[in-house]
């Protein structure tokens, strides 16, 4: 097991892995062609020289550090541009008293309608599933990808082609995160990170602790990519067991079950239908801003994380996509 305040920490030595993973995208940035993170893995010498252990430390780090940050799956990452978003400095944040704080603000004085569903975006309205219409001069869209993948809410025209090779192209990844509360705090309660090689690679490798910064006896485990798509099949009771089998598995066989848990399934839920976008092999950047922008000779704009070159997969990446549209659309 490993523990560490931001993240990976050595209390094991991942110096070698880290290695054959920085040798094996340095190779892949020769090739002519983009192939994807896991192939770059299997080509390198680095990976085909390495005993087992290695590769299971090189597996650990490729789902913590590629696969839980973009969601995606290492066998669809891009090899050449999986990884190029940009950060902001400065460290993470927690919001004790929920993310949501922020989009309240930002919804002050604007006039939101809830569970209004959009079947149909037309020029100049878009049409709910109650049959009742809403009238715009101008359409500004930010459905998730995974929803304009779907298909579920129709365009009454036709968008520009490249737009809809954006809207193919770009992948949508998964992650999911299972809460689960305790009677008190259990495990260390100086850190906030926690980190775990088990028996099944990437399957609850991930955890954050709510003890040290909530003050809470609040565990919060994740799974992204395959293991998030093929841990949402079960069912609650069932997804608490796993996780704590793997707590039991990292603390010990006394590990005590949970008193609550709140889980998540981006995947199957049908106003999200995935969790946000990551750079898909074989696509370029331009794809991104093919996605962005406007249609229908104006009437219609893009925005949303998925737009975002600089930010995909992020709230800051979408709120500042917005911010640009509205300032074209004005
Ligand atoms: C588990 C997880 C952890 C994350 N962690 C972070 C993080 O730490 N930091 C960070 O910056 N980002 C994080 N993100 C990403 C961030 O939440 C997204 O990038 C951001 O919310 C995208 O904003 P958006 O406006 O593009 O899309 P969304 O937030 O998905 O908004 C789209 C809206 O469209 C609505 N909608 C969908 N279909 C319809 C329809 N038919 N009719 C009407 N409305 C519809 C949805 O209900 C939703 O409200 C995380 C995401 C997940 C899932």
């Amino acid at each position: 097991m490993l523990i560490g305040a931001d993240g990976l920490e050595s209390d094991d030595n991942f110096g070698p892995a880290e290695r054959v993973l920085r040798e094996a995208f340095a190779a892949a940035e020769e090739r002519d062609e983009d192939i994807s993170v896991r192939q770059a893995l299997e080509v390198s010498t680095g990976w085909q020289r390495a005993d087992a252990e290695l590769r299971r430390r090189v597996d650990y780090l490729v789902n913590s550090s590629l696969e839980h940050e973009y969601g995606s799956p290492a066998r669809l990452l891009s090899s050449w541009y999986g990884f190029e978003d940009e950060e902001f400095n400065g460290e993470d944040v927690l919001f004790p008293n929920g993310f949501d704080q922020i989009v309240s603000h930002l919804a002050q004085g604007l006039n939101v309608r809830f569970s209004a569903d959009v079947v149909q975006v037309a020029p100049g309205f878009v049409r709910l599933s109650d049959g009742s219409q809403v009238s715009a001069d101008q359409i500004i869209c930010t459905l998730p990808l995974g929803v304009l993948q779907s298909g579920r809410v129709q365009f009454a025209e036709p968008l520009a082609q490249s737009r809809r090779k954006a809207i193919e192209g770009i992948g949508m990844g998964l992650l999911n995160k299972c809460l689960l509360r305790f009677e008190r705090t259990e495990w260390p309660d100086d850190v906030d990170w926690i980190g775990w090689l088990g028996p099944r690679s990437g399957f609850w490798a991930e955890w954050v602790s709510l003890a040290r910064t909530l003050k809470a006896p609040v565990l919060m485990g994740f799974n992204a990519a395959d293991q998030a798509t093929e841990v949402e099949k079960m069912n609650d009771r069932d997804t608490v067991a796993a996780a704590h089998d793997a707590l039991r598995g990292m603390f010990g066989s006394n590990f005590p079950a949970p008193l609550s848990s709140q889980i998540t399934r981006w995947g199957q839920e049908r106003h999200t239908l995935g969790s946000y976008s990551f750079n898909a092999v074989g696509m370029g950047p331009h794809l991104r801003r093919e996605l962005g922008g406007s249609d229908w000779e104006g009437q219609l704009w893009f925005a949303g994380e998925a737009t975002s070159t600089q930010y995909f997969g992020t709230a800051h990446g979408a709120m500042l996509s917005g911010i640009e549209v509205a300032q074209s659309v004005i």
